[in-house]
């Protein structure tokens, strides 16, 4: 059968071989291992992580494309197909449902403009995932890991960093997939943390501040704190810390962002 991809869908299938081995590769897979992927497309890639694994979940929005990976990997007794959108999926759920207990390895090559709202959606069902492996824009992977002083760094990095450790584990190039993508992709790993990154006592109060200080990010965190942050107390920050009181968003570490918060009342 053939399927004519569909670009509001996010349509991009990986056809080179060699990545395709490279993702397995990087995936570490274990027998016991209960894996949920994301956007099964076409399953090669389904039908490679099947039979070296415990569970395989695998989700697909596309009603064809899940029927017909319902025919081509009908062999796999311990793969299940799930015809829905993952944006409206609680994985604790699926999870409890089929009465497994362990935590799960996420992977998917997924639609680049729903890479942010599937993050954030696993960081939120964090304490069912183990590791998550997925494609994302090259640009937008850079941002994931970027610490200060760089100028892809700002509140997603933070946001990201604060629950989980990313690492780009390599790179795809555009002319892997089919069809052609206009960017080049990264395969980004991240490893939630037992604890968050730094300690604060309010955490939508960190968030609400590092939104604020990167929102106009060539602005001095004075301005673009004020209202937010007492002047006095951010006075007070850049002394305790030792830092130019003009200092940006940018320079700011993750530690100093919540060491600042902390000191506000
Ligand atoms: N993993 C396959 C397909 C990648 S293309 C491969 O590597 O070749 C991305 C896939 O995600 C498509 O099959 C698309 O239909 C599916 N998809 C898009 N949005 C989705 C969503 N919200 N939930 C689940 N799957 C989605």
């Amino acid at each position: 059968m053939r399927h004519k991809p569909i670009k509001s869908l996010g349509q991009n299938f990986l056809v080179d071989q060699n990545i395709r081995r490279k993702i397995i590769t990087a995936l570490d897979l274990k027998p016991a291992d209960i894996v949920f992927e994301i956007g099964a497309g076409r399953g090669e890639l389904t039908g490679l992580i099947a039979p070296n694994v415990e569970r395989l979940f695998a989700l697909e929005i596309d009603r064809r494309l899940y029927s017909l990976l319902i025919e081509r990997l009908k062999i796999y007794s311990n793969l299940t197909l799930i015809n829905r959108d993952i944006l409206k999926c609680d994985l604790n759920k699926i999870l409890e449902e089929n009465k497994i207990e362990s935590e799960v390895k996420v992977f998917g090559n997924i639609p680049y403009y729903i890479s942010s709202p599937i993050i954030e959606l696993l960081i939120n069902q964090r304490g069912v995932v183990k590791e998550v492996f997925i494609t994302v824009q090259k640009e937008f992977a850079k941002r994931v890991v970027a610490l200060p002083g760089s100028k892809e760094y700002g509140s997603f990095s933070c946001f990201v960093q604060y629950y989980a450790i990313p690492e780009i584990l390599f790179q795809i190039n555009r002319g892997c997939f089919y069809p052609l993508p206009k960017v080049d992709s990264c395969f980004l790993r991240l490893r939630f943390r037992k604890k968050p990154a730094v300690s604060v006592k309010n955490e939508e109060l960190l968030f609400k501040v590092i939104r604020a200080a990167f929102n106009q990010r060539r602005k001095t965190l004075k301005n673009t704190l004020k209202g937010k942050v007492q002047s006095e107390k951010l006075a007070e920050f850049f002394l305790k810390n030792n830092l130019n009181s003009n200092i940006r968003a940018e320079e700011l570490s993750l530690a100093e962002f919540a060491d600042l918060v902390n000191s506000l009342n």
